[in-house]
């Protein structure tokens, strides 16, 4: 499988350290307040490459941890006058309610930053001893300087940086000895949770949290890193500075996902106030809608998400349903081959779900042909469809996803055509496609699909 690298910016093979095998890191979230649609697009992309790895037979090791201590937590726990714990684990269900309203698996390892924070102390040891970082009157900070690639993600010189200027994380503390230093470590303010350290009672920067996990629970070299492309600059080159400061071999692969965005291009986000809340979102569509406009987007383009976008999701699927229903009487029969390769081809070039999807809704339309034909290719169609909406997280609604009242309607026309009364049958009929709905009347009786 050949994916983009923001390293090197270019598509490359990705690598495999143990053939087979392959060790994924994904920055998760910090758990403050509900989980909106960029969330779920942060958490959705890489279930999607997981399934896919999985079914080409290799074995994923997908380790995404919980920032359960942070700033933002601490903020909201003193506005609530609760503890940051209690925040952190309230919020945390929530995330894990909504990741399984969307149908993403669970990762393999969740490591939670707070129960983790003596190995990031003896990481954080081991640069002040060799001088790598140093101690100021409000914490530990990582020298950049003595990074000699500091500003390979960013794609900028460190002097170009300053230059640039603008990025909150690069200004601020006056303690620091170089304006891109950033905390290892934080001192407690009184009243703050704090973990015991040789420079005293605090806790660890955010950045060091995903270095120390990452390593401990990957080992050294791991095939992947990932994220939002917000995160590229300054979170990832900040682990992989540690790492490159501590002399460890740290990812060969970096992946970032682009924005959901509003129409008007903005992005998504809590603290832009345009979010909207993930749960909302499924509380009110066929949750398999957000899977579908993402597969469709693709990881590396911006996407929106809002209710018209949705509805055509929610019709797309329901020809998807549909298909399912009626192939559902066929011979069972293997997945058509040259199907299955035009699919794993677009797949394996940088993740091209939209290109994947297109083959699958080809197949569709090729399987109702087949179908209307009566020809015994179908069942080979109609397989391979369940196989590669299975690989990419679509689980298709056979039989009964027809409305209720649609079925109801249904049944009337054929007692109308049973009672020879055609006049009502045939209203029946006009109605029922005026939704909508393909009507196909056989001896067997009258069956409606998703036009
Ligand atoms: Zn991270």
């Amino acid at each position: 499988m050949r994916l983009y690298d923001s390293a090197t910016r270019t598509v490359r093979e990705l690598p495999q350290r143990d053939p087979g095998r392959l060790g994924i890191y994904l920055c998760g979230p910090t758990v403050y307040g509900p989980p909106h649609l960029g969330h779920g697009r942060a958490t959705l992309v890489y279930d999607l490459l997981r399934r896919y790895l999985r079914w080409t037979g290799v074995e994923v090791q997908l380790v995404s941890n919980i920032t359960d201590i942070d700033d933002k937590i601490l903020e909201r726990a003193e506005r609530e006058g609760r503890d940051a714990s209690e925040i952190a684990q309230r919020c945390e269900s929530v995330w894990w309610r909504a990741m399984d309203a969307i149908g993403v698996e669970r990762p393999t390892d969740i490591p939670r930053a707070t129960e983790w924070v003596e190995e990031m102390v003896t990481m954080i040891a081991v640069l002040v001893d060799d001088g790598r970082a140093y101690v100021t009157d409000d914490g530990v900070y990582l020298a950049v300087e003595s990074v000699p690639d500091y500003g390979l993600l960013a794609h900028q010189r460190l002097d170009d940086m300053l230059a640039g200027g603008g990025e909150r994380e690069v200004f601020g503390a006056e303690h620091k000895r170089h304006p891109a230093d950033f905390a290892l470590w934080k001192q407690a303010k009184p009243g703050e949770p704090a973990w015991p350290s040789p420079w005293g009672e605090g806790r660890p920067g955010w950045h060091t949290e995903c270095v120390a996990m990452s390593l401990a629970l990957l080992g050294e070299g791991f095939d992947l890193h990932c994220g939002g492309l917000d995160l590229q600059f300054p979170h990832h080159e900040n682990e992989r500075a540690q790492a490159v400061a501590l002399g460890r071999d740290f990812a060969h692969h970096w992946m970032h996902h682009a924005f959901v965005v509003d129409r008007s291009g903005e992005k998504m986000s809590k603290s832009l106030g345009n979010f909207e809340n993930l749960l909302d979102f499924v509380e009110n569509h066929d949750p398999r809608s957000y899977r579908l406009i993402l597969v469709q987007a693709g990881y590396r383009s911006p996407v929106s998400v809002d209710a018209e976008i949705a509805e055509r999701a929610e019709r797309a699927l329901a020809g998807l349903d549909a298909f399912a229903h009626r192939s559902a009487e066929l011979a069972p029969a293997a997945p058509d081959p040259d199907v299955v390769a035009r699919f794993r081809e677009r797949m394996d070039d940088d993740l091209d779900t939209p290109g994947a999807m297109a083959v699958v809704f080809d197949t569709v339309t090729r399987g109702n042909a087949a179908i209307d034909a009566a020809d015994p290719s179908a069942a080979a169609l109609a397989a391979a469809v369940r196989e590669l909406t299975g690989v990419l997280g679509l689980e298709l609604k056979g039989p009964a996803t027809v409305p209720a009242d649609v079925a109801d309607r249904v049944a009337a026309l054929d007692a109308a055509r049973g009672g020879k009364d055609y006049a009502t049958a045939d209203a029946i009929r006009a109605e029922l496609q005026a939704e909508g709905w393909l009507v196909e009347t056989t001896k067997a009786g009258t069956t409606v699909r998703r036009a």
